[in-house]
């Protein structure tokens, strides 16, 4: 645990308005609410806080933008120099981009700068070059006609991020958008408004006409339903919780909305007895802790083969207890805080469930520090299948360790879940790896590594996971609708 010393300069906060139609406007209320540092629990800043009247707004301009503006019209591979543009100034205010990440959402600096910005940055650039690549086919249909087909822009897009990887998903989600035309009203998480505040600023810079990308911050039951519900979009993106979902498809069936939504998860990570255990404990460990245990495909049910149980929790147990908890600007942090009150309540409450339905915890367990939303790196062994602390999303860092003897016990196992995001299994023996991937029911499947991600591969849940997919050739489809052409020669 950390003696801090701040070394990196906290960001300055310039943009806390709502964005729409290229110009910086205060919610039509007046209303603003407040963004928290969740290391400090300081305000950060004042926000905007917009609801219908500034979702109307919004989609107004996008739907001009889409209708009318130079957006659509413009040379597929001009609007790819422009999301290019974009990813190079991205690029050029990383570090501010990555301290206001940082700031925000109370992840350490070296996680926000290395792994998060520049993913970003990845995936803007990835789909830039998709801009003018999306072709048609010629279809050879019956009779004296020649049939064709388009890929066309679906329209206006409203997007509902989280706060767990704020500028990222902003990012998985305009980086498809942009690409193919369509025009974007996005809500970022209430806790997490200003990375994607500053990205809209600099897209705008970019010359990415005004109107393309419109910003509104506020609340999910207010701005969040609004846009759900606006006749004038024609898809809705949203990642969040399972019981939101729920809610936005109901709301959107009223205008039979597109819908994508990348949900949660509680995805085994299998570890085998011949799989090479340095390497297994080290991605156990990073599968789960990394970004506080607040990925929606944290590795949080970890199933161990029992002849490594031992050597394998009593070395994780070591990592936990090494692990530097404490100021996320601090470039030698390794954990930060939970990102508000309500997230770190829901977990100390799960760490209660798991002690009284007879886990055993074997690290961590408590608040770290007097302030902030800290949690120690908490390790739960004797799991079974059916306690709570193995069937719902916890969020949080907050792993269990569960038992298993056999391949077959173990993929049934991992399936036992209403999710099905990610899985990964570490083994030597190429046969059962392939076996375990095959059975497993779950969007992406990790062998011998967790959490490797890449712009050019599809990402998105079974189950209740997900509805389509985002990132790679995959992410595209749900921006764009197929027109068939038929002319009679
Ligand atoms: P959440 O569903 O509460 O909030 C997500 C977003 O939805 C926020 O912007 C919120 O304001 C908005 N929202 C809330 N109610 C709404 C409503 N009625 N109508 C419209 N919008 C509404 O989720 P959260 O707690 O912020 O995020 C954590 C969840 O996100 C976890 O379950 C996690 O697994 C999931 N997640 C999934 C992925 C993925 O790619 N599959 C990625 C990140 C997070």
């Amino acid at each position: 645990m950390s003696t801090t010393v701040t070394t990196v300069r906290r960001p300055q906060v310039k943009q806390t308005q709502c964005f729409i139609g290229g110009k910086w406007v205060d919610s039509a209320s007046g209303k603003t609410f407040e963004t928290i540092h969740p290391a400090t629990e300081e305000v950060i800043a004042e926000v905007a806080e917009g609801d219908a009247e500034d979702i109307d707004a919004a989609v107004d301009a996008a739907r001009e933008a889409f209708d009318h503006g130079p957006w659509t019209k413009m040379d597929a591979r001009d609007r790819g120099r422009l999301m290019y543009r974009f990813a190079d100034l991205l690029e050029e205010e990383a570090d501010e981009l990555a301290g206001l990440e940082t700031l925000d959402n109370g992840k350490p600096i070296r996680d926000s700068k290395g792994a998060d910005i520049p993913l970003v940055i990845d995936t803007i650039r990835y789909y830039a070059g998709w801009a003018d690549k999306l072709q048609g086919s010629t279809i050879p249909v019956r009779g004296d006609h020649f049939c064709y087909t388009r890929r066309e822009a679906v329209g206006v897009v409203g997007q509902i991020i989280p706060w767990n990887f704020p500028a990222l998903m902003a990012a998985w989600k305009w980086g498809p958008a942009l690409a193919t035309g369509c025009t974007i009203v996005m809500k970022p998480a209430e806790q997490t408004p200003l990375s994607c505040l500053r990205m809209a600023k600099l897209a705008q810079e970019a010359g990415i006409p005004d109107g393309v990308i419109n910003v509104v911050p506020g609340y999910g039951p207010t701005a969040g339903a609004a846009l759900v519900r606006h006749p004038g979009v024609d898809k809705i993106a949203f990642t969040g919780e399972g019981a939101t979902a729920k809610i936005i498809q109901k709301e959107a069936a009223e205008t039979v909305k597109r819908l994508t939504f990348e949900l949660g998860g509680k995805s085994p990570n299998v570890v085998f007895a011949d799989a090479d255990l340095d390497a297994a404990i080290a991605g156990a460990h990073f599968g789960l802790y990394f970004n506080q245990g607040q990925c929606c495909c944290a590795g949080s049910r970890v199933f161990v083969e029992d002849s490594v149980h031992d050597q394998f929790v009593e070395r994780l147990a070591g990592m936990n207890s090494a692990r530097q908890v404490g100021d996320p600007f601090d470039p030698a942090t390794e954990q930060g805080p939970q990102v508000d009150k309500d997230q770190f309540d829901k977990i100390m409450k799960y760490v209660e469930y798991g002690r009284e339905d007879g886990a055993e915890c074997v690290t961590g367990g408590k608040r770290f520090g007097e302030s902030g939303y800290f949690i120690e790196p908490t390790l739960f062994t004797g799991v079974k299948d059916e306690m709570r602390i193995a069937t719902d999303e916890i969020f949080g860092p907050v792993m269990s360790v569960l038992k298993f003897s056999d391949a077959e016990e173990a993929a049934e196992r991992a399936n036992k879940t209403i999710y099905g995001l990610a899985a990964a299994v570490w083994t030597r023996d190429i046969s059962k790896a392939h076996r375990f991937a095959a059975k497993v029911r779950a969007g992406t499947v990790w062998v011998n590594c967790y959490d490797a991600f890449d712009s050019a591969a599809p990402f998105g849940g079974f189950k209740q996971s997900g509805l389509g997919r985002e990132l790679g050739a995959a992410g595209l489809d749900a921006y764009t609708e197929l027109k068939t052409v038929t002319v009679k020669l």
